[in-house]
């Protein structure tokens, strides 16, 4: 299956009486055109690291990821798009015994999938570990799980590219926080960035970020989280129904319909002033094939 990548990133603009009413224009960046079921900020995660793999003498890249994994699909878009072999490691034998769409896709762009247990695969970040991995597949690039790292924090700035200096306020959904830390590292003085934590009690993200970003103007938002990591209310999958309906612009409930709540709710209680803002929609609408009244 060949691959077909829409590499223009635009922008789109936000309509909704809240912001008529409070004088505020909310635009997105659409990184979710990149394809149908590529996250656009796991592509610009992954640009440092093809570009590595170019320039070494690799003969295929390595990855983690769950059965659900936006990261894996990207990883196998990205080396369908650039001919690059590629491995998937998964998480647990779940992906195995019934196939997800997710991991489905990913044998469509040609992945290799090999499935660890949850213990196993726990301890795929150590030195033994990688070592071994390394061991036998000697010429592999190996990436980490979501495409983190310093190579993959330096794509991330590049979203910066697409972010016009009238926007003051950037808003980003944050998984690892890979990308809001490349994005808000980028960002110019009279920019700032909120982050939206997506798991529970997100704010022990807050010292691991700091640490990442030398501009001074950013925060994380860690209540609108739904209930933790792609968990869901009926309120937040009717939301999603409302927005695609009256704006044509899908959301994904793991990520962006979550920000975009956080932000209208911020808006509305005044927590957010800043006239311009842009949310950077980051994809991961494929993750929307797990619920069957948001499947297309
Ligand atoms: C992975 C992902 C994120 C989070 O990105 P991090 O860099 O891990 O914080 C946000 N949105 C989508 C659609 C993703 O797939």
């Amino acid at each position: 299956m060949a691959i077909d990548l829409n590499l223009e990133f635009k922008q789109s603009i936000f309509h909704h009486e809240l912001l008529a009413q409070k004088g505020i224009q909310l635009k997105f960046l659409r990184l979710d055109t990149i394809h149908p079921v590529v996250s656009g900020n796991k592509w610009f995660k992954l640009k440092e690291y093809i570009a590595l793999f170019q320039d070494g003498s690799f003969d295929q890249i390595i990855t983690f990821g769950g059965a659900y994994s936006n990261h894996l699909i990207a990883t196998a878009a990205a080396c369908q798009y650039h001919n690059i072999p590629c491995r998937g490691i998964v998480r647990g034998f779940h992906g195995q015994a019934a196939i997800t769409t997710t991991l489905q896709h990913c044998r469509d762009l040609d992945m290799e999938l090999h499935f660890l247990s949850r213990a196993a695969y726990a301890t795929k970040n150590e030195l033994d570990f990688i070592e071994e991995l390394q061991r036998q597949y000697p010429g592999a690039l190996i990436i980490p799980e979501g495409g983190s790292g310093s190579l993959g924090l330096k794509g991330a700035r590049q979203i910066n590219d697409y972010i016009d200096a009238e926007t003051e306020l950037i808003c980003c959904a944050v998984g690892s926080g890979t990308t809001f830390c490349g994005i808000a590292d980028g960002l110019q003085a009279h920019q700032s960035a909120i982050g939206f934590t997506v798991m529970k009690n997100g704010s022990y993200m807050q010292e691991g970020i700091q640490a990442q970003i030398s501009h001074p103007r950013w925060r994380l938002e860690t209540d609108y989280h739904f209930g933790g990591f792609a968990k869901h209310t009926p309120e937040l999958i009717a939301f999603i129904h409302t927005v695609k309906r009256t704006q044509d612009l899908p959301l994904d409930f793991v990520y962006n319909a979550k920000m975009l709540w956080g932000v209208l709710d911020l808006i509305a209680t005044d927590k957010i002033k800043e006239r311009h803002i842009l949310c950077i929609h980051t994809g991961g609408l494929q993750g929307n094939q797990s619920i069957p009244s948001l499947q297309q």
